[in-house]
């Protein structure tokens, strides 16, 4: 891909670009464990066995990653074998996960595009869609399911990952994981773009998408562990599948 490509997403208003800023200030450190991507760097290992558990073998599959970032996801899935796209609307963090494939000789095509851009040029083109940490960024997050619905082959797999909304994530995932922790830079997330698994059912539903599987992922403050658990509550995870 050309690097100096512009942005490919006129089509659409569905950007926050406040959003969008505040990934491109932090890239330089998406690949430092310890930086402010450190829990995306925690939990990477579990959504991909969790992936791997829905799925099977990510051998020689074509998926996609939706708002790739610096491309953690997305390098793990091509070191499973997988034959990965990442897109994302943030410039600077693509050229972060081009150069880091360069250097980990992890192939991924980083491409500068909107789901919905990318959803009227590849229907139905890939086996697994995965969009995960991202649907809490957009303005109309529905408009990004329906597009990964489109992309994906019937029978393909969608995976997404998001924050619940209600006052036990406005604790953890805001003043928790932004304020005492300090985890995150505060201002990540805002509180009303949190999504409860139930909205995200609608939208999947209303795309055509089958919900599967539907799972929390735990963060232990002591431990400073994370674990996949039955709790939804704050973090959580939905399989679904297109229906035809
Ligand atoms: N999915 C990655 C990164 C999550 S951070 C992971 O889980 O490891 C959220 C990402 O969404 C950032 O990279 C940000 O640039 C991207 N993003 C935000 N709004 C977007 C939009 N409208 N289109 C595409 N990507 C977007």
């Amino acid at each position: 891909m050309n690097a100096t490509a512009p942005p490919r997403h006129s089509n659409t208003t569905n950007v926050d670009q406040a959003e969008l800023d505040k990934f491109s200030a932090l890239a330089s450190r998406w690949w430092d464990p310890e930086s402010e991507f450190k829990p995306l760097h925690a939990i990477n290992p579990l959504r991909l066995e969790w992936i791997l558990g829905q799925a099977g073998s990510l051998a020689g599959k074509k998926v996609l990653d939706v708002g790739c970032g610096g491309g953690i996801l997305a390098e793990s899935m091509a070191k499973a074998g997988a034959q990965v796209t990442g897109i994302d609307l943030a410039e600077k963090s693509l050229t972060v996960a081009r150069l880091h494939g360069l250097e980990s000789g992890v192939p991924v095509d980083y491409q500068t595009i909107s789901a919905e851009q990318m959803a009227s040029e590849n229907p139905g083109q890939f086996d697994i869609v995965t969009c995960m940490e991202m649907l809490e960024h957009v303005p109309d997050p529905g408009s990004i399911v329906q597009a990964c619905a489109t992309l994906v082959k019937p029978g393909g797999w969608v995976f997404f990952s998001t924050l619940n909304r209600n006052p036990k994530s406005f604790l953890f995932a805001i003043v928790g994981a932004e304020y005492v922790l300090r985890m995150l830079p505060r201002g990540t997330h805002n509180y009303e773009s949190f999504i409860k698994p139930s909205e995200l059912a609608a939208s999947v539903r209303k795309a055509g998408l089958a919900s599967i599987t539907l799972a929390g992922m735990e963060y232990n403050p002591i431990t400073d562990l994370y674990k996949i658990t039955h709790d939804t509550s704050v973090n959580y995870l939905l399989a679904t599948r297109r229906e035809n």
